[in-house]
């Protein structure tokens, strides 16, 4: 990682701040691209962390980490995180799509506002920072793009925003790993199963606990398991891998549902 710097979304929190100080640790650079600084505390994990990701890698670790305030949906303030990490860093090797979020209800109870915001972060997000950060990732030796997507892209039963934009990064995934083939930048996704985030705040104990008996594995993900693919996709050793997806779900899915 070291001298390559890494643009991850939604790094402030959760799994993105743990790929965030993952990518540190090896020496890599890294921004923050989030649309808080602070961590979210979770009622259930994460319940007490309060030093922002990016001043705990300038503390911790012998590298560079930049905070950009950035709504990922919102085409102008990507535009400017992208010219400003190529200003301070010299532009990017490393593009992490994993902002999200999750609204969840039926059709009948989300309104055409929640699906926007959904679609706006989930996948316009994704898309608009792949548009911007590509002529960057052209330029780097290891130009490399992980998409955060979910087990969800596989199977219904989440909410319909959600299920339909975690789908659509995977093929989004596809389509950009083919673009840039000949440009021998790799596009690739990872599917988490059930991690411990504040994103599980959305879940009752009854949900939680049905979600550890649906994981074969004897726990529920950590954020560094994501980090752990991650990591992979942006190595050198992945150099051959493009368009693929990686399920990292503790067996989930290979259970079935
Ligand atoms: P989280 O809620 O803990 O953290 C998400 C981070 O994204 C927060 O820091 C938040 O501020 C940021 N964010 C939200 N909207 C944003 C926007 N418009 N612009 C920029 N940043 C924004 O969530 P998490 O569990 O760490 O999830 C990270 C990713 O992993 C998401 O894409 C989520 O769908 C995916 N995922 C999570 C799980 C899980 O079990 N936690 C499972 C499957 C997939």
């Amino acid at each position: 990682m070291k001298g390559r710097t890494a643009f991850i979304t939604g790094a402030s929190s959760g799994i993105g701040r743990e790929i965030a100080i993952r990518f540190a640790k090896d020496g890599g650079r890294v921004v923050v691209v989030d649309v808080r600084e602070d961590p979210k505390s979770g009622e259930r994990y994460d319940t007490d962390v309060s030093t922002p990701t990016h001043e705990i890698i300038q503390t911790e670790h012998d590298t560079e980490a930049l905070f950009i305030e950035t709504d990922v949906s919102a085409e102008e303030q990507v535009k400017q995180a992208v010219t400003k990490t190529a200003d301070e860093f010299g532009g990017i090797d490393i593009l992490v799509n994993n902002a999200g979020i999750h609204i969840p209800g039926s059709s009948q109870d989300l309104s055409k506002d929640d699906w926007d915001s959904i679609v706006g972060v989930n996948l316009d997000g994704y898309f608009l920072t792949t548009k911007y950060a590509i002529p960057h990732l052209i330029e780097s030796d290891l130009g490399r793009i992980v998409n955060v997507s979910s087990i969800n892209a596989k199977f219904g039963g989440i909410g319909p925003a959600y299920a339909a934009t975690k789908a659509g990064i995977v093929n989004l995934t596809r389509d950009i790993a083919i673009e840039l083939a000949a440009e021998n930048v790799t596009v690739n996704a990872v599917l988490p199963g059930v991690i411990k985030t504040p994103l599980q705040d959305l879940n009752d104990d009854d949900v939680m606990d049905l979600m550890r008996q649906k994981t074969p594995l004897p726990r529920l993900g950590e954020p560094r398991d994501i980090a752990n693919a991650v990591r992979f996709f942006a190595s050198p050793e992945a150099e051959w891998i493009t368009g693929a997806q990686l399920v990292v779900d503790g067996g989930y899915v290979a259970g079935g549902l």
